[in-house]
């Protein structure tokens, strides 16, 4: 099987449940243009993160199917997943190592120059010289020795690194300072250019950014559109 390299993601017909007795997700149909941003908002427990668990694979749905360029998600071996398939997690957190190494994590192979190109496409190398040892700082255990800014631009550069043609993004809600918000914001932006992405949005900016905005409640999608349309 060719490796799924545009990045058009559709969803059919998707139930699933922790329990299968108890689904969470109910009958979902989305279909992502390769390039798409796709917005997932609704409450707290309606579904959000179990339905990005399922696109990168954690879970299999109950029914229903999930392709990736018209090829089913369950015929993928996990290496070529992922490699296809990137997620950046809402807590951010790095593990013990150097700045480097967590950025490198993101694909077999990169290196030092990878890094930095990273950082540079996301207009943030900035973030090298504020680090003490720029990237060769520790970490620490979870990430601790860097702030939370810092954190989600090492988990955006590492996402850069992996390159994949669909990025899952649930996007971290700890309170930065406004400079630091507006610089992650731009980053952001220049992480989903031309490429497949769903984010599980809180900023208003990402909503506003996005081709297509699903609402979900209680496990189903109840409207979608652009934010001009809803
Ligand atoms: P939030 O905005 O708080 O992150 P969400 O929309 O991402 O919420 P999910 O995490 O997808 O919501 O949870 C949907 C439902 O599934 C909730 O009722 C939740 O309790 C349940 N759930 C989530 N993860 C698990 C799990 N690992 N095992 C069992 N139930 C789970
Ligand atoms: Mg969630």
């Amino acid at each position: 099987i060719p490796l799924p390299a545009r990045g058009n993601v559709r969803i059919e017909g998707l139930t699933f449940g922790y329990q299968p007795e108890r689904p969470v997700l109910r009958d979902i149909d989305v279909n992502i243009q390769a390039g798409q941003m796709v917005a997932l908002v609704g409450e707290t427990g309606s579904g959000k993160s179990t339905l990005a668990s399922l696109v990168a694979r954690y879970y299999l749905p109950d029914s229903g199917s999930i392709t990736l360029d018209g090829v089913p998600l369950r015929q993928l071996s996990s290496r070529s997943l992922a490699r296809v398939v990137s997620v950046v997690p809402q807590q951010n957190f790095l593990f013990s190592g150097s700045v480097l190494e967590n950025i490198i994590a993101g694909r077999p192979g990169a290196t030092r120059k990878d890094a930095l190109d990273a950082f540079e496409s996301l207009d943030c190398q900035w973030l090298i010289d504020d680090l003490p040892d720029g990237l060769d700082t520790e970490a620490g255990p979870r990430g601790a020795r860097v702030s939370l800014g810092q954190r989600q631009l090492i988990c955006f550069a590492r996402a850069l690194v992996a390159d994949p043609a669909v990025l899952i993004l649930d996007e971290a809600t700890s309170a930065v300072d406004s400079l630091t918000e507006l610089r992650i914001q731009r980053s952001l932006e220049r992480l989903l250019t031309d490429r497949t992405s769903i984010v599980i949005a809180h900023r208003l900016s990402t909503i506003r950014n996005a081709d297509q905005i699903l609402v979900i409640d209680q496990g189903q999608i109840i409207q979608r559109g652009r934010h001009d349309e809803l």
